[in-house]
Parts: structure tokens; C-alpha cells; sequence
């Protein structure tokens, strides 16, 4: 691969946003233009990175490199690095046990850092705020400046693209339909708390979100069919 044409890094966790977040990259600027980033903090499910390398394969992503911050455990703990704590929300705070205080920001950054060694202006990430899962380094005010701060770091024009930042579970499945990869999302990709590929474990906040968004979906897609056929 030719990486002077790379224009895109897309940040891939191996789950539903970032799988639809690299279709949508493939899609805008062609497979050879676009690698792919993972990242191992310390979390429990290795498989992370299993999926996140067959959804490369799948979009033929020939630039793929798999980093480990493993600084991380150093540093903080939570229910997704220490499988000794429960995954619940916390009394008196908006997040989960499950934040991993701080990841978007090394995400984004790392990423910005690889994409300038090669000359991409572009990294993608596949936060959102719509379903507000009450973690800081998802929302738009944290993207909008962290894009300003990584300008001023590397001295270099990065764009941060966060496609979902105002898009609902639902608002995905549809656009995954759209792009020919619902089955794709729908089997190969890992959400779940509890490292379970697919629908996952279908308790934990992760999976619930994701079911949710999945019925919504699937019910506005029955009732645009019945409208439809009601027309025939
Ligand atoms: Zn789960």
C-alpha cells in the first residue's frame, strides 16, 4: 500500500460504531485510502482485537496496526480492565463503572500522531453523545477541542471526523442497512461488557443500548414496509 495517498485513520474497537464508522470511511475515500487503528488499554476482552482485525480484512484495510497503551492499568481501573468489579452505573455520578477516564482523548491523539507520519489529515472516531452513556470524552465540546489541541500539538491540519457524535443506536442500524453491512454489524462485531460477540450477553448497558437501538430500527423498518405495501 502506497501509505502517501492514506487520507484517513479511523479509530476501530472491534463494535458496532467503529464498524460502521470505517464502512462510512471506505465508502467516502476508497479502501486503500483509509487505515484503521486499535488500541489495547488493558481491557479484559482480547477478542476486542480479533474483530477489529477480521472488519479490516472485510474492508479490505491493508493498513491496520494494533497499539498497546499499556500504561493505562498503571494509571486508573475499571469494570472493563478489572473483571473483580461489577459493570453498574455509580451512585451519585453520571458514569458507569465501565469509563475508561481519559481513553478518547490518548484515542484521538495516538491516532492524529500515526496519521501525520504518513500525511492523513483525517481521523475518524465513532463517539456519540445521542446515547448518552454519561461518558465526558464523547461529547461534541470534547471533540471540538481536542481537535483545536491536537492542531496545536503536532502543528498539523487534523480534521476530526465523529459521523455519529448526534446519532442515535437506531440512526446506525439504519445507516448500516443502508451500506450493505447490517448482518455484517449485526454478527461481527463486539459491543458487550462481557466480551460476547453479536447480540452479546444481552444485560449489560452496552448490549441493552444496542438491542434497543436494533428494535427501533427493525420496527420503523416493518412499518415503512407496511406503508409501502398498503400502497401496492
Ligand atoms: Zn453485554
Amino acid at each position: 500500500m502506497d501509505l502517501a495517498v492514506a487520507r484517513a485513520v479511523v479509530v476501530l474497537s472491534g463494535g458496532q460504531d467503529s464498524a460502521t464508522c470505517l464502512a462510512l470511511a471506505v465508502k467516502r475515500h476508497g479502501a486503500k485510502n483509509v487505515a484503521a487503528i486499535t488500541f489495547r488499554y488493558g481491557q479484559r476482552h482480547a477478542l476486542e482485537t480479533k474483530f477489529a482485525r477480521g472488519l479490516a480484512r472485510h474492508f479490505g484495510i491493508v493498513r491496520h496496526k494494533v497499539v498497546s497503551l499499556g500504561f493505562y492499568r498503571q494509571l486508573t481501573t475499571n469494570a472493563l480492565m478489572d473483571p473483580a468489579q461489577k459493570i453498574e452505573r455509580r451512585k451519585g455520578s453520571v458514569c458507569p463503572t465501565t469509563v475508561v477516564e481519559g481513553r478518547n482523548a490518548f484515542f484521538l491523539l495516538a491516532a492524529a500522531v500515526w496519521a501525520k507520519s504518513f500525511g492523513a489529515t483525517e481521523v475518524w472516531t465513532g463517539v456519540s453523545e445521542a446515547d448518552y452513556s454519561g461518558y465526558p470524552d464523547c461529547r461534541e465540546v470534547f471533540v471540538r477541542s481536542q481537535q483545536r489541541t491536537i492542531r496545536l500539538a503536532l502543528d498539523w491540519p487534523v480534521r476530526i471526523v465523529a459521523p455519529f457524535l448526534h446519532k442515535t443506536k437506531a440512526q446506525e442500524w439504519a445507516l448500516a442497512d443502508r451500506l450493505g453491512i447490517f448482518e455484517l454489524v449485526r454478527d461481527r462485531t463486539l459491543t458487550c461488557y462481557n466480551g460476547i460477540p453479536g447480540a452479546g450477553c444481552g444485560t449489560c448497558p452496552a448490549c441493552k443500548l444496542r438491542a434497543a437501538g436494533l428494535k427501533a430500527f427493525l420496527s420503523s423498518r416493518r412499518s415503512v414496509a407496511g406503508r409501502t405495501a398498503n400502497m401496492l
